[in-house]
């Protein structure tokens, strides 16, 4: 192991953690310790065909140019991007003489902690940092950027129940896609679409672009942005009123169907589509189709929480199958997260170091937390998994705090991100493909072994190691090697689960992977009912729940900008590779009534901050709206501003998730003002 020369060639099966619904298994190929090719594994049927593009060229990310290779401390003015190399030694003892200085003077609370699911498996997060971060005493986070609206709803409405799976998708009649695009995030639902369409199945897609899945869908309605909840409702109103509401199912399993009804009474579909910008007869004829079509399927996304109506939205769009009595039958019902399918929480393993009373700062507010929070000031920020420059709210106020030369920052990454680059500490962490981890789907119920297949490449180190040994030097745990980190948390999964795993290397889905909903699997909520007018919610929610706020557009912004995840990157992982600027898209007769051209340098801008692209006009975007990729990097823009640099950081009426579509903003050519 210790001289990867040496080595020959191997394939080795392994499986993807990345923030991405499908888990895939995935055979890596390596010659002389470099990996060489990285395809498809058989292990997980429903990816054994094929991977993403995104992790095909994986290599260029873990041998990339910007691949962080040693610790390394800041030298010249914050975010010149000059360091040098220092030992991990050397790194440690900075960092953690700077948090016992913190803690000393100001409190732990002084110092945020800030990770996000760069890597999403079990062991790179709420591990052994969440056990440091306790016993430490710090702020904490709430990692509140994606699904946490739509996680409240679903919890509050159903405890969460696993959603159906991919493989039952070709039993579905009608499927409806809502604020989710498979073609760029859970790309292996494509084939199974394809699969169900030519078996009859009528397809339906709620979304601001005619997406390709889209241009296809016998009905397409192209909402504008934060308007799902009235869509939605209208959809209620008329199951409710017109007679179509199951009654029975009602009865029997739920509850707040009547406060449900009420809140849906003033939606009706040339209220609801006038609102949303689309046709009356169009919402009719989904209605009409969702009333008269079994099994019937929706799957709701989580671009329709991005916005001040988004908790709300995402519980209206869960509802309809318990108002229509579309459970219990191969194929119907609704399909979300099965994160929780498996019972795992992280609770089993956290609970050894207790949460400590501290100060909870909202991720999606982390320029206002670096400028303006003072009981205590946050003086140091630690992130990991994390690239808060590219992915936050508000990014100039982000930028304008990560400049502060008072402030103390460590990023903990694998390669240098933007956030890197206003680090004072930036220490290189392995890749999936250099580190043990546990990887979950979300999409299918699935659970599988993450194994290194190359040694860590220079002195990159694993996360659970890493925070093991900080902790170890404050004197509040004890060094841990990843081995024995992966052995305690597998030992702490629901028996039967931990023990396959570790066996197989993957385990054994409940009901073969695929439960169908009120047969197989039922709520978990604590009365088991579910609760179509969640109380809790009804009181975070500004004005009640399922109430509309409306659209934030003003006459001097009156475009909503949306920035949709791409083929190109899981959230902003993978940014770094890309080479060409980035493009905003723009409906053809937005574009006219502005004087612009396809390929004109445009400025994108409101009062947070502007953004300096090429255009391009594009008639599946709908007027009225533009859009621009997430997850880029500085770089991908003529200006070093992307879409963030737009966003409000105001929160969503539930969950305190983030706005990101909210955004409204002007479009005119660079240099015209
Ligand atoms: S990102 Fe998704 S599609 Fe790509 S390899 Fe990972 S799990 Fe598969």
């Amino acid at each position: 192991m210790r001289q990867p020369e040496s080595w020959g060639h191997s394939t080795v099966r392994t499986a993807c953690p990345l923030d991405c619904p499908d888990s895939c298994t995935i055979d890596v190929t390596v010659e002389n310790g470099r990996v060489v090719k990285i395809d498809s594994g058989d292990e997980n049927p429903i990816t054994r065909d094929f991977i993403c593009g995104k992790v095909r060229r994986f290599a260029d990310r873990i041998y990339g140019e910007d691949r962080l290779l040693y610790p390394a401390v800041r030298q010249g003015a914050k975010g010149h991007g000059t360091f040098s190399r220092v030992t991990w030694g050397e790194a440690l003892d900075l960092i953690a003489t700077r948090m016992e200085d913190i803690r000393d003077h100001k409190g732990a609370e002084a110092i945020l902690p800030f990770c996000y699911g760069g890597s999403n498996g079990l062991l790179t997060q709420d591990t052994n940092d969440a056990a440091l971060w306790r016993a430490f005493g710090t702020s904490r986070l709430a990692r509140t950027v994606c699904a946490a609206p739509t996680g409240a709803a679903n919890m509050a409405l159903y405890g969460k129940m696993a959603g159906v799976t991919y493989q039952d998708y070709p039993h579905a009649r009608l499927i409806i896609l809502w604020g989710v695009n498979p073609a760029a995030s859970g790309i292996h639902l494509v084939p199974y679409l394809r699969e169900a369409q030519k078996a009859g199945a009528r397809l339906v897609v709620v979304d601001p672009r005619a997406t390709s899945l889209a241009r296809q869908a016998e009905i397409h309605l192209a909402v504008r942005p934060g308007t799902d909840l009235p869509v939605a409702l209208s959809l209620h109103r008329f199951l409710f009123e017109e007679g179509h509401a199951d009654q029975a199912f009602l009865a029997e399993h739920t509850t707040g169907a009547e406060q449900l009804r009420a809140r849906a009474a003033e939606w009706t579909f040339e209220r609801a589509a006038d609102v949303a910008g689309i046709d009356a007869a169009d919402l009719r004829r989904l209605a009409e189709l969702y009333v008269a079509t079994s099994p019937a399927l929706v799957r709701c996304g989580w671009g329709l929480e991005r916005n001040r109506n988004g908790g709300a939205a995402a519980a209206a769009v869960l509802a309809l199958p318990s108002v229509a009595g579309k459970f219990a039958v191969r194929g119907g019902g609704y399909s979300m997260s099965n994160s929780t399918a498996l019972g795992i929480k992280a609770a089993a393993w956290m609970n050894d170091t207790p949460e400590p009373p501290t100060r909870i700062v909202n991720m999606n507010h982390l320029g206002r937390a670096l400028l303006e929070y003072d009981s205590p000031s946050v003086d140091m920020l630690f992130v990991y998994n994390c690239n808060p420059l590219a992915t936050m709210p508000d990014q100039n106020r982000v930028l304008e705090g990560l400049q502060r030369e008072d402030l103390f920052t460590v990023v903990f990454d694998q390669v240098f991100t933007d956030t890197a680059r206003y680090a004072d500490v930036v220490l290189p962490s392995t890749t999936f493909l250099e580190n043990y981890d546990i990887a979950r789907g979300y999409g299918s119920i699935s659970l599988q072994l993450v194994r290194p297949v190359i040694e860590p490449v220079a002195e990159a180190r694993s996360n659970p190691e890493v925070f093991s040994q900080l902790a170890a030097r404050l004197g509040v745990g004890e060094a841990e090697e990843e081995i024995d980190t992966l052995m305690r948390i597998s030992s702490r999964l629901p028996a039967t689960i931990g023990a396959e795993l570790m066996e197989r290397g993957s385990i054994t889905p409940p009901f073969d992977g695929a439960p169908i909903q009120f047969v197989d699997v039922f709520p978990l909520t604590a009365d088991r009912k579910v609760h179509l007018f969640p109380d809790e919610l009804d009181r975070q929610a500004p004005g009640g729940f399922y109430s509309y706020r409306a659209d934030p557009a003003t006459e001097r912004y009156p475009l909503a900008l949306i920035s949709p995840a791409s083929e190109k990157t899981v959230s902003s992982m993978m940014g770094e590779l890309r080479k060409r600027a980035a493009m905003v898209q723009m409906n053809p007769l937005d574009a006219k009534m502005r004087g612009l051209s396809h390929e004109d340098p445009v400025r994108v801008y409101n009062d947070l901050g502007e953004v300096h692209v090429p255009l391009a006009i594009n008639e599946d975007i709908r007027p009225g709206t533009v859009s621009l990729s997430k997850g880029l990097w500085r770089k991908s823009t003529y200006n070093g501003s992307t879409s963030n640099a737009l966003v409000p950081d105001s929160l969503t009426d539930v969950a305190g998730g983030a706005c990101f579509n909210d955004a409204r903003v002007e479009v005119a050519l660079l240099g015209r003002h």
